[in-house]
C-alpha cells in the first residue's frame, strides 16, 4: 500500500513511525520547509501519549530529552494556592508525563523514521498545493518544490498532517479563513533560573485575562541549582488588535516583563523568568472549529489539521500521537482502506470535537477563572472559594474527556498491531 504523508511536524512522523510498526513500508513523508530545524518552545507529552512512544519503542529516547514533572499546580494571581495534583507515574499511571522541547523531539522523531524507514523517506522542500480525491481508489497529491516545479505523487492513502494552516483542509473547506482567535495573545519563551518549587513542577499562575504557566525542560544542575525552564505568558490584546498565527515571531521581552511586574511570588520570581528569556516567541490564542468530515475519497486529515486546539490542557501534541496510532491501528486491522478511514474518523473525530470544546471553556485551567470570579483579591483558603469537590470534578472530567483518567489509560487495550499478523504489507 502506498502512503504519503504531508508535513513532517509530530503527527506526521509519527504516523510514519505507527505504519512501520504495523507492518508497512511504502511510506513518504513530505514537508514544505526545505530544512526541518528544531523550532518551537517546550511542549507536554502526557502519559496517554508516552504510552504510545512506549510501544512504538521511543520512550528511553524521548525520556532522555525530557524531565518528567512530579505535580501540576494552579495559583490565583496573587500567587495563592488553588489546585495541586500528581503527574504521570506519581498519579498512578504507567506512563509519566514528558516535557520536551519541540524541535528536539521534533528531530528525535525524523532520525527515527530515517533509521527505521530509510533516508530519504521524508522529503523536504515539498509544498502541497492541491489533491484529486475524486477517485475512490487513489488520491492524486501535486506538490510544489523550490524551484516551482510541479512533483505529482499518487498515493492509496494520503494523510494531511499539514497544521493549522493545513493546505488539504483549506481544499476541502475553502470558505474556513484565518483560524478564529479569542484575543489572547501568548509569549512563549525558555529561560535558565533558579530552581523552584521541587524542580519538578508545572505551574499556572492567573485567570482567563493573563496567565503565566512555566514548567521545567531540564533538571536543575546540582552546582548552582539552575534549571531550563519553558514559560508561557498570556494577555488579552488590546481592542481592535489583529492575530497573526506564525508560530516563530520574536518579540521583544521587555513590555511582557512590565504586564507582569507585580507577579513575584515566594516561590516564583515571574518578572525573572521572562527578563532572562532566551527568546520570546508571540502567537494568538487561535484554533480550528470542528468539521463534518475528515475524510474525502482516500484522503483523511490528522493532528492539528483536523483538530487544532488551544494549548489549555497540554494536549496538541498529544492528541495528534494518538491520532496517527489509532489511523495505523485501523489501516492495520480494517478490512478496507475504506473502513478503516472511517474507523479512524469515528474513533478520533467526535473525541477531539468534545476536547476542543473543553479547551474553548478553559478545560482544567477553569478552576483559575472560578477563584478568580470569587474572590479577585484572594483568598485565605481556596475550599471557601471552591468546594473540594468542584475541584477534582473539573480535574477528573478532563482527564476523561482528553483519554487520560489513571484508571481508564492503564486499562485501555493496546493500539500495537501483533507483528504476527502484520508481516511487511505490500
Ligand atoms: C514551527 C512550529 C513551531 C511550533 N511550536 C510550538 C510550541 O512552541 N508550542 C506548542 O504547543 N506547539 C507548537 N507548535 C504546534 C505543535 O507542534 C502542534 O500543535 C502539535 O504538535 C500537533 O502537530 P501536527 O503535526 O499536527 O502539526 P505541526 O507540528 O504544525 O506540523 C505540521 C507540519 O506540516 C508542514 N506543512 C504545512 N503545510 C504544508 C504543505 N502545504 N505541504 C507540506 N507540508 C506542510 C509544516 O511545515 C509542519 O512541519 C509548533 C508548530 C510548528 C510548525
Amino acid at each position: 500500500m502506498r502512503i504519503v504523508i504531508v508535513g513532517a511536524g509530530i503527527g506526521g512522523l509519527v504516523t510514519a513511525l505507527s505504519l512501520e510498526a504495523a507492518g508497512f513500508r511504502d511510506i513518504r513523508v513530505v514537508e514544505r520547509v526545505r530544512e526541518l530545524r528544531p523550532l518551537g518552545v517546550g511542549i507536554n507529552l502526557l502519559p496517554h501519549a508516552v504510552r504510545e512512544l512506549t510501544e512504538l519503542g521511543l520512550a528511553e529516547l524521548v525520556a532522555g530529552i525530557g524531565v518528567a514533572p512530579s505535580r501540576l499546580a494552579y495559583f490565583n494571581r496573587h500567587g495563592q494556592p488553588i489546585w495541586s495534583e500528581p503527574r504521570g507515574l506519581d498519579a498512578g499511571y504507567h506512563w509519566p508525563q514528558l516535557s520536551v522541547h519541540r524541535g528536539e523531539f521534533q528531530m528525535l522523531l525524523l532520525r527515527e523514521v530515517e533509521r527505521r524507514l530509510g533516508v530519504g523517506t521524508v522529503q523536504q522542500g515539498l509544498r502541497l498545493a492541491s489533491v484529486d480525491d475524486g477517485d475512490p481508489d487513489v488520491a492524486t497529491a501535486r506538490f510544489v518544490d523550490a524551484a516551482g516545479d510541479d512533483v505529482v505523487l499518487e498515493a492509496d492513502v494520503l494523510v494531511g498532517a499539514d497544521g493549522i494552516h493545513s493546505a488539504l483542509r483549506a481544499q476541502r473547506y475553502p470558505d474556513e479563513g484565518a483560524p478564529p482567535w479569542n484575543g489572547l495573545i501568548l509569549w512563549r519563551g525558555t529561560a535558565i533560573v533558579p530552581e523552584y518549587l521541587d524542580g519538578r513542577t508545572m505551574i499556572m499562575a492567573g485567570d482567563g485575562e493573563q496567565k503565566f504557566v512555566a514548567y521545567p525542560l531540564s533538571a536543575p544542575d546540582a552546582a548552582a541549582g539552575m534549571s531550563r525552564v519553558n514559560f508561557i505568558a498570556e494577555r488579552r490584546a488590546p481592542e481592535g488588535a489583529t492575530a497573526l498565527s506564525d508560530w516563530n515571531r520574536p518579540v521583544d521581552p521587555e513590555p511582557i516583563v512590565e504586564l507582569f511586574a507585580g507577579w513575584r511570588f515566594d516561590w516564583l520570581d515571574v518578572p525573572l523568568v521572562i527578563a532572562s528569556a532566551e527568546g520570546i516567541l508571540e502567537y494568538p490564542m487561535v484554533d480550528r472549529d470542528p468539521i463534518p468530515s475528515w475524510t474525502s475519497g482516500r484522503t483523511i486529515l490528522l493532528g492539528d489539521a483536523a483538530h487544532a486546539m488551544y494549548p489549555n490542557g497540554s494536549n496538541g501534541a498529544s492528541q495528534a500521537i494518538l491520532d496517527a496510532r489509532t489511523l495505523a491501528h485501523r489501516i492495520a486491522t480494517e478490512p478496507s482502506v475504506e473502513a478503516a478511514l472511517a474507523a479512524y474518523e469515528a474513533d478520533r473525530r467526535p473525541a477531539t470535537a468534545r476536547l476542543l470544546e473543553m479547551t474553548r471553556r478553559l478545560g482544567p485551567e477553569q478552576v483559575m477563572q472560578l477563584a478568580y470570579e470569587r474572590a479577585p483579591q484572594g483568598f485565605a483558603d481556596v475550599h471557601d472559594v471552591i468546594p473540594r469537590d468542584e475541584l477534582e470534578r473539573i480535574a477528573r472530567d478532563y482527564k476523561v474527556a482528553a483519554g487520560f483518567d489513571p484508571a481508564g489509560l492503564n486499562e485501555r487495550s493496546s493500539l500495537s498491531v501483533p507483528t504476527v499478523a502484520a508481516p511487511e504489507r505490500a
